[in-house]
């Protein structure tokens, strides 16, 4: 669906705005995605079985510091669905991924010691490629569904390789001091917020921008986190 075009360009200026691509991208897959993106099955984007192995089941990981919490196990038919909307467009697949955010961010929130009061929610930047790329900003969407005002407070200071494939130093080493907060905190709580954990690199890097500019950062949740993390 979607058509690069160089930046600047003539044509790039007639691309509609996100909400009305989002739209369009979601009557598409409503249109012409015949298969479950979890299984294959014909006939639906996501099939009812799929669509009951994405029932919330939190991980928690990070430290005391920096706690962080995911609603599932990004495996099987959650990294499947995913990569649908990551790699396909199919943004229709965020809504059933949302109660899984939903049950992260309610864990961190009853862990002790956290403050339960959270002023903002703030995604993880994506980088100008990758926007041009997909069109749409999963953090960003994923945010905005929390029901916590989110607040895009974080850019990338610098560029910044691709995180796919990278093991944990070198992602580590790729994102040091990689994101700059575009906003004063002024002692605001602030919840991070992702697609996907990985190594937790980027959720740490995010929380030390975010400190730097005066937020008190509560943690970080996501969708899904990859099992095994130094
Ligand atoms: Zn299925």
């Amino acid at each position: 669906m979607s058509i690069d075009l160089p930046p600047g360009s003539r044509l790039a200026r007639l691309r509609p705005p996100d909400g009305v691509r989002r739209l369009l991208r979601e009557v598409a897959d409503f249109a012409f995605a015949s298969v479950c993106a979890g299984c294959g099955l014909a006939g639906t984007a996501l099939c009812a079985a799929c669509e009951a192995q994405l029932v919330p089941g939190v991980v928690r990981s990070g430290s005391e510091a920096l706690p962080l919490r995911a609603g599932l196990v990004f495996d099987g038919v959650a990294a499947a669905v995913l990569r649908a909307i990551k790699e396909d467009g199919q943004t229709s697949l965020i809504r059933p991924l949302r109660p899984a955010l939903a049950a992260a961010v309610r864990d961190l929130r009853s862990t002790e010691d956290r403050p339960s009061r959270i002023d903002v929610v703030v995604p993880v930047p994506t980088s100008r490629a990758s926007f041009r790329r997909r069109g749409f900003r999963l953090p960003g969407i994923l945010a905005r569904g929390t029901g916590i005002p989110p607040l895009a407070a974080l850019a990338y200071a610098r560029r910044v390789q691709d995180q796919r494939g990278l093991g944990v130093d070198e992602r580590r080493r790729n994102l040091a001091e990689g994101l700059i907060a575009t906003h004063r905190g002024d002692g605001a709580t602030a919840l991070i917020v992702d697609d996907v954990i990985t190594t937790g690199a980027t959720c740490a890097e995010a929380a030390r921008a975010l400190r730097a500019a005066g937020f008190r950062v509560a943690g970080a949740v996501a969708v899904a986190a990859t099992r095994r993390r130094a």
